[in-house]
């Protein structure tokens, strides 16, 4: 791949796992051989985030799956990107599609959250993605476009962002986006990109697939010029996440 943009893999676990399932995916992580070329982060369920850290090697990377927008304060139940970084998280991940519909978070909270998490250091996984309706009515661009205006009213420097394309209608349905599909969508957030922010941003952002990838289709996927990496869900869980991490090796 010709772009200069380090591959990037992310796990998605969701709310899946307790103690024991948890050391034994982070011992298959442990004992793994991942390509040195692909910066890995395990987005973990808050309560293991301290058990995981200590579980994993340097080399792979931890993230919150949520956080609020503020440092701290009267907001029972919810975690600040300052607590993550006290348990040893680097990186949260914002705007999932499953915070957005199930918790009813608006384009411009998340946008709130991502600014607050990287002004306290933290690294952001943002974001986005149609749904089925919205892409059989042809709003796909015009939906994205949308989601990444309100994440481009908040960020100003955009180093510690990795964007996350994640077409709702292929999470967890085992209907992966054909490569061409992806393709299309990362091409036009570039020049999204390259329109609303700047060049440079365009050329050194990576960008995410998520949506059921697997070993399988993982390969395919990563040679597509504007595809930098994966958030990977179901498949994170499994010993095969190796895999999706080395689809470029
Ligand atoms: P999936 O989930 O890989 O299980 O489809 C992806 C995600 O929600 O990030």
């Amino acid at each position: 791949n010709m772009s200069g943009r380090k591959f990037c893999v992310g796990g998605n676990w969701k709310m899946n796992g307790d103690q024991k399932s948890i050391a034994e995916i982070c011992k298959v992580l442990s004992d793994a051989q991942l390509d040195p070329n692909t910066d890995v982060v395990i987005g973990c369920p808050a309560i293991y985030l301290m058990f995981a850290r200590n579980l994993l090697p340097c080399s792979i990377g931890v993230a919150g799956q949520n956080a609020y927008k503020v440092a701290k304060g009267a907001f029972t139940g919810e975690i600040s990107p300052a607590m993550l970084k006290d348990v040893g998280a680097d990186w949260v991940i914002l705007g999932h599609s499953e915070r957005r519909a199930i918790f009813k978070e608006s384009d411009e909270l998340i946008a709130e959250k991502a600014e607050h998490a990287l002004a306290e250091g933290l690294k952001v996984i943002a974001c986005i993605g149609e749904t089925l309706e919205e892409r059989e009515a042809g709003k796909t661009n015009e939906v994205v476009a949308r989601q990444m205006c309100a994440y481009a009213k908040k960020i100003r420097d955009w180093t510690n962002v990795v964007v996350a394309y994640e077409p709702v209608w292929a999470i967890g349905t085992g209907k992966t986006a054909t490569p061409d599909q992806a393709q299309e969508v990362h091409a036009f957030l570039r020049q999204w990109l390259t329109e609303n922010i700047s060049k440079e941003v365009s050329n050194s952002l990576r960008i995410q697939y998520g949506g059921s990838v697997t070993a399988a289709n993982a390969k395919e996927l990563a040679k597509k010029p504007d595809i930098d990496g994966f958030l990977v869900g179901g498949a994170s869980l499994k010993p095969e996440f190796v895999d999706i991490v080395n689809a470029r090796k």
